[in-house]
């Protein structure tokens, strides 16, 4: 597939051949369920006439349907463009299709969509990741330029990680979340999801920056990165060895040579090592689902999508909500109402809130020697369908990408290799707040040396 930077040079008349191409791509490709128009059976949405770009089923694109995967918002048509879809209209793209997803972006397999699986590109019985996995699965693939996609908690890194392509979470506040559908407003980011690091560049350019809807949204001017691209930049990098020693021998072997690699660019490399991520997992999902049962509770089948039966409001929001939610949503919906409870919140939330803060310091104690971390991504490569995974196993995907959320931090997931299966390896470079720049420059070096 033609590259985000190739296909921005090219002259109108070919945008629209090249539309044509891609809509056939995505047909041939049509049982990997990476595009929910696909698996409706509804030909594939389109939006203006730029270069065509692959959106999460989270972002609002209007006068499209929106549904964040779920039956909760079948029917449910967006009033208005999210701020990413005006400023990608603003410099030449324009969404074409949206991209399959984990229900309300619960998951890291893509298995719980009210559409259906979307399956991975590499192996077609193995999970693409998720919950941003058919938005990754289409890049990889090589039926979508580049897409969009959102990370609360690694959805963005590890889909991309599993199926061999780019991904980044910019910093928080970074990119405007007016538009995208909340799923725990302190850790949402929309991020690009690319073949290649210079594209993401490209793509993050396009959408970041301040936004006045969003009282998130950080008020500092921002500066393109990809004009400054520069892979010779040296940097002082920390690699996490605790975390790499935690992950499958294949995905270790193919991260310490990629620490190789960095050295023998001539990186600084500083060996570290950070606290126990099963903290960091615990903390996550006390406070990600306490911002989702906050948050979901506007999904009461009067303002948006799908309504249940019911004699009065009561049974209506009980009828609504019972059938609308897939299991997942329900198990964290649940979660969350219990540890906000009067008697719970000090126990669990305010624990979580100040776990939090510990693990921000912690990445901030290293960030004052070090201008990158290098972490892994994934534990391990992609997994099998049905693999018999229980929640628990399934939150621990995302061992390693979930401290980044809740550190506020910039982190990028690039291919560095194949472990068990052939399937692709990825590794996380974390930056400071604000610092895109330098995991750009440093993700550019490393994809460029291990050509
Ligand atoms: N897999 C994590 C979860 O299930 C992260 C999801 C995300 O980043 N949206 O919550």
């Amino acid at each position: 597939m033609i590259t985000l930077k190739d296909a921005l040079k090219l002259p109108k008349e070919e945008i629209k051949n090249l539309r044509d191409e891609l809509r056939k791509k995505i047909d041939e490709n049509k049982a990997l369920g990476a595009y929910v128009e696909q698996l409706t059976g509804e030909a594939i949405n389109e939006y203006g006439d730029g270069v065509p770009l692959l959106i999460k089923d989270n972002i609002q694109v209007k006068g499209w349907s929106v549904t964040s995967a779920s039956k909760i918002l079948q029917g449910y048509v967006a009033p208005y463009n999210a701020t990413v879809i005006d400023n990608l209209l603003k410099v030449g793209l324009s969404p074409f299709g949206r991209a399959n997803m984990d229900e309300f972006a619960m998951g890291s397999s893509t298995e719980t969509s009210f559409y259906g699986r979307t399956r991975n590109p590499r192996n077609p019985s193995c999970v693409p990741g998720g919950s941003s996995g058919g938005s990754a699965a289409a890049v990889a693939g090589g039926f979508a330029i580049a897409a969009l996609g959102s990370d609360t908690g690694g959805s963005i890194r590890q889909p991309a990680a599993f199926c061999g392509c780019v991904g980044l979470k910019p910093t928080y506040g970074r990119v405007s979340r007016y538009g995208l559908a909340s799923y725990s407003s302190s850790l949402d980011q929309i991020g690009p999801i690319t073949q290649n690091v210079e594209d993401c560049a490209i793509l993050f350019d396009a959408i970041a920056g301040f936004d006045p809807k969003d009282s998130t949204s950080f008020e500092r001017e921002y500066q393109k990165s990809a004009p400054k691209l520069d892979a010779n930049r040296k940097f002082k990098i920390a690699v996490i060895e605790n975390y790499i020693d935690q992950t499958n021998p294949d995905v270790a072997k193919a991260l310490w040579e990629s620490v190789k690699t960095l050295e023998k660019e001539g990186h600084t490399i500083v060996r570290k090592m950070m606290g126990d991520c099963a903290h960091h997992v615990a903390t996550y999902y006390v406070l990600a689902t306490a911002e989702a049962s906050a948050n979901y509770s506007r999904y009461d089948g009067i303002r948006y999508g799908f309504r249940g039966e019911g004699k009065d409001l009561k049974e209506i929001y009980s009828s609504t909500r019972s059938q609308g939610f897939g299991d997942e949503v329900k198990r964290r919906l649940l979660l969350g109402a219990f540890v906000l409870s009067s008697g719970y919140y000090e126990a669990y939330y305010r624990k979580a809130q100040k776990t939090r803060k510990l693990i921000s310091d912690e990445f901030a104690t290293i960030h004052k020697e070090c201008d990158i971390i290098f972490a892994p991504v994934s534990p391990t490569v992609a997994f099998e369908f049905d693999s018999g995974k229980t929640p628990l196993e399934m939150y621990l995907s995302d061992i390693f990408t979930i401290s980044v959320n809740l550190a506020g931090l910039p982190a990028i997931s690039l291919p560095i290799g194949f472990g068990a299966g052939g399937l692709p390896v990825g590794a996380q470079l974390i930056a400071k707040p604000f610092d895109e720049q330098a995991i750009f420059d440093a993700a550019l070096n490393l994809e460029k040396a291990l050509k």
